[in-house]
């Protein structure tokens, strides 16, 4: 079967989606992007875990960082943060480590352990990728959060799949067809780094700062 990995959906814009399915379009498929604060505290935050050379040991644990995967069956891609294979008799066999191992995908969060469904979402979809990539099963993933230094798993569960895989469906038909919805403004577009692309007409009579306050007042 032939892929056309250039249509493959970005993990990563399932936060997009999540906050604004214009957003997403405008960066997915019109390939707009201005950054504002978040995006840049969250590429800050990332840096380390991003330097795709860090790999350590440590006794029966393998710790990669900046893992780039991908599931051909649901044509998504991305990068994990971080993935650990700790070693494990029941685990699948990793050749390139030469045993058998238990993988488990974690991802950092900045600020306090506060999550929306859209975090889980997207660790369900770098475990399906991760799954597809080494024949495994994985039952569990973690989150990071950076204030304070904690650790939160979650079950991947029937429930949790159905919903990244409905997700997933519903971004890859917007994709096709080029689709890129209409403005719906709300709280969230205060803190949109698109707003100013995203009401270009209005921007020649007003900010998109005053629109937005118009509308929500
Ligand atoms: S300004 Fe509002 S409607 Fe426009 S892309 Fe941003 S969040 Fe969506």
């Amino acid at each position: 079967m032939e892929y056309n990995e250039e249509d493959y959906l970005m993990i990563s814009g399932l936060q997009h989606y999540f906050f604004c399915r214009r957003q997403w379009a405008l960066i997915h498929i019109e390939q707009l992007w201005t950054e504002n604060v978040l995006t840049v505290q969250g590429k800050h935050l990332h840096e380390r875990a991003d330097d795709p050379f860090i790999r350590e040991k440590r006794s029966s644990l393998y710790t990669v960082r900046a893992l780039p995967v991908k599931s051909h069956e649901f044509q998504i891609t991305g990068v994990c943060d971080i993935v650990e294979f700790s070693e494990d008799k029941e685990g699948v066999y990793i050749p390139k480590l030469e045993g058998t191992f238990r993988i488990r995908p974690v991802e950092y969060k900045r600020g306090k352990p506060k999550r929306e469904a859209v975090d889980e979402v997207q660790l369900a979809a770098q475990v399906l990728c991760l799954e597809e990539m080494f024949a495994a099963d994985i039952e569990e993933a973690s989150f990071y959060y950076a204030e304070p230094k904690r650790r939160e798993h979650i079950q991947i569960d029937q429930a949790l799949r159905s919903q990244v895989k409905t997700v997933i469906d519903e971004m890859h038909a917007m994709f096709k067809r080029r689709h890129t919805p209409t403005v719906r403004t709300g709280p969230h577009c205060r803190a949109c780094s698109l707003r100013n692309e995203c009401l270009p007409k209005l921007m020649k009579t007003e900010t998109a700062e005053s629109y937005i306050e118009r509308n929500l007042s």
